[in-house]
């Protein structure tokens, strides 16, 4: 397949080609179809680093997300560590919606404070799973107005039981409708527990 014959708008194809990327990765094929499908699709896929994951979701995030002013957070992406929130951000969704006029996106990460009584003030929340939820705890992030939820690294994280914890309060937050999005690169047993208990039921892409 290519990127022109997904269901992708312009300004995602310009943001994809933008990067230099031509072709789907493998995982950005078997992927995308079920993360820009209409009703959205739930989705536990097994990716490495390296294999174009992060493009996959971002991708996800941008066709959902809706500009909009007050602006509402419609998107948390969680991954186990402070670097890999900032490199999500900086290598891949900020570059890819440089032409999306008026996004907001913002680091959930520790040292990233918000005052009391404001809100986060973000279309979409990249962070680790104990500083979203602390925003939850805070009442900066409404969890009413998220309609994707992304898991990235999902092994690392259920390494950790503070982040398993989180992560299961996170997604009791937002709606049941939210689209869960879990990639992890391996799937021991208790990682696929993890995901079961966190994204349900949903299609499995295993590479
Ligand atoms: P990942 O860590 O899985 O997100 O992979 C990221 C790496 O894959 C980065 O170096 C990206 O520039 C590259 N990448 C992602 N998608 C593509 C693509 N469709 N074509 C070429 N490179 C890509």
């Amino acid at each position: 397949t290519t990127f022109q014959e997904m269901n992708l708008p312009p300004h995602l194809l310009s943001g994809i080609f933008g990067m230099g990327f031509d072709k789907p990765s493998a995982i950005q094929s078997a992927s995308l179809p079920r993360i820009l499908a209409t009703p959205p699709q739930n989705l536990i896929a097994q990716a490495q680093s390296g294999s174009g994951k992060t493009a996959a979701f971002v991708l996800g995030i941008l066709y959902r997300v809706v500009v909009d002013e007050p602006v509402t957070c419609q998107a948390v992406c969680v991954t186990p560590t402070r670097e890999l929130a900032v490199q999500i951000v900086q290598n891949c969704l900020a570059p890819m919606s440089a032409n999306i006029e008026g996004l907001r996106m913002r680091m959930g990460v520790s040292g990233e404070m918000i005052e009391r009584g404001q809100g986060v003030g973000a279309h979409i929340v990249v962070g680790t799973p104990g500083k979203v939820c602390d925003w939850l705890k805070k009442r900066a992030l409404n969890p009413a107005t998220i309609k994707v939820l992304v898991l990235d690294e999902a092994d690392e994280m259920c390494n950790e039981s503070s982040h398993r914890t989180n992560s299961l309060l996170i997604k009791k937050a937002v709606p049941p409708t939210c689209q869960c999005l879990f990639f992890s690169a391996t799937f021991p047993k208790e990682v696929l527990d993890f995901a079961e208990k966190l994204v349900g039921t949903a299609d499995k892409i295993l590479l």
